[in-house]
């Protein structure tokens, strides 16, 4: 496509690497040069953190001023930044007009601990599934992200942080970095948006850029079967699975894609994941529901069903929101639940919640225009 027929800027963060040169043509580059003017672009974007083309200085300059015409580096519009008095951040986001003009919002957070630095971001506007605990399975709204709102979490995140490198102090090496891991456990299930979630990641974990490495990528999700092995073999991250349950019984109702797939398939699928070992272990999350999934005889079959299966499992402190029927187990329930898994063999840490002050923990993200919505609807219901 010639560029004077493109009338919207065609955005080039989310274009994978080996995509990134054919979409020079626009720019009426010659066929030889594709490949090198595209990592120039690349290193600009992902290793520098170039938000405009005039900061190219190794490209000429009328070239620059024909990319600016045609190409867009935008990121997504920070509208608010929260901080927690934990150092927690959430951000709240508003992506670019879609094709109905609509401007969606996402909540993406940073979670600073002492060894490393966590970017939860999100795959999804709102989720399409109901996961009966957690506050964006009761968003209406959803729709797919695509790669570049996907990675323009993460180039926002560094905008807000000060990492790139060449900014005062930063430059740092990968392991002293703001941003040390990525898990998408924000909004969202990913694997319903399975191409994008696999662009981004290897956008995000290409070495001439953002350079954060598959095995520090973590996927989460509540169990989508039939795309667990496809997401082994093209996807390459870690894998963290929802169970929350222990029988289908209990998960049915916690998780309802559990109606679909049920423990044992979803178990299968995990056995059959590719290059497992100790050091690459799935990460199984258990969210603590007082009296509905804490028992120990809760605890016993967890302990049977991961048998045979390189494994680890959070327990998660439920997290509540405004209007959720679940309850946390107290603090004994849970050691108590950790001591049979670590008797076991299986490590078990107990999430701390961070960021919930500024509801930033796990299941907690729906984003404000939502949240607004719903309270217009109150004091509409109020009034009449
Ligand atoms: N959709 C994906 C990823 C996002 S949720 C998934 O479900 O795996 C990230 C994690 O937070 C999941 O394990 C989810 O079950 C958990 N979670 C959701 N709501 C929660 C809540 N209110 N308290 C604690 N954890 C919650
Ligand atoms: Fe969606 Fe995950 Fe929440 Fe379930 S827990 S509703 S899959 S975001």
């Amino acid at each position: 496509m010639n560029h004077a027929s493109r009338e919207q800027p065609l955005p080039l963060v989310g274009l994978t690497r080996d995509r990134l040169p054919a979409a020079m043509a626009d720019a009426d580059i010659p066929e030889r040069q594709r490949r090198m003017r595209a990592s120039q672009l690349w290193r600009w974007i992902y290793n520098r953190g170039a938000v405009s083309f005039a900061a190219m200085t190794d490209i000429g300059k009328e070239l620059r001023t024909r990319f600016a015409e045609i190409y867009t580096l935008d990121r997504p519009e920070v509208v608010t930044e929260q901080i927690s008095a934990d150092g927690t951040r959430k951000w709240l986001l508003r992506l670019a007009a879609d094709e109905r003009g609509q401007r969606h919002e996402i909540e993406t957070v940073y979670i600073p601990e002492e060894d490393r630095g966590t970017l939860c971001i999100s795959s999804q506007v709102g989720c399409t599934l109901t996961c009966s605990f957690c506050h964006t399975g009761t968003q209406k709204l959803v729709r797919n992200l695509d790669a570049g709102e996907i990675v323009g979490q993460v180039l926002v995140a560094r905008d807000r942080l000060g990492e790139w490198p060449g900014q005062p102090g930063k430059n740092a090496a990968p392991d002293q970095r703001a941003i040390t891991n990525v898990v998408l456990m924000g909004m969202g299930e990913p694997l319903y948006n399975f191409d994008a979630v696999r662009d981004a990641i290897a956008i995000i974990a290409d070495g001439d850029g953002l350079a954060i490495s598959k095995r520090r990528i973590t996927l989460s999700t509540s169990g989508v079967v039939p795309e667990i092995v496809r997401a082994g073999d093209e996807i390459g991250a870690m894998l963290a699975i929802s169970l929350h349950a222990t029988t289908d019984a209990v998960r049915d109702r916690l998780v309802p894609l559990n109606r679909k797939y049920p423990i044992e398939a979803l178990l299968s699928a995990c056995r059959a994941y590719p290059g497992l070992s100790n050091a690459r272990r799935i990460t199984f999350e258990y969210v603590m529901l007082k009296g509905v999934n804490d028992g120990l005889e809760d605890a016993k079959r967890l302990v049977k069903l991961l048998k045979g299966i390189p494994a680890k499992v959070n327990l998660i402190p439920f997290n509540p929101w405004p209007g959720s029927a679940y309850e946390c187990s107290d603090g004994e329930t849970i050691e108590r639940f950790a001591a049979v898994l670590n008797r076991a063999g299986y490590a078990s840490p107990v999430r701390t919640p961070r960021g919930r002050d500024i509801l930033a923990a796990c299941g907690q993200l729906k984003s404000a225009s939502e949240r607004l919505r719903a309270r217009e609807r109150q004091a509409l219901a109020a009034v009449e």
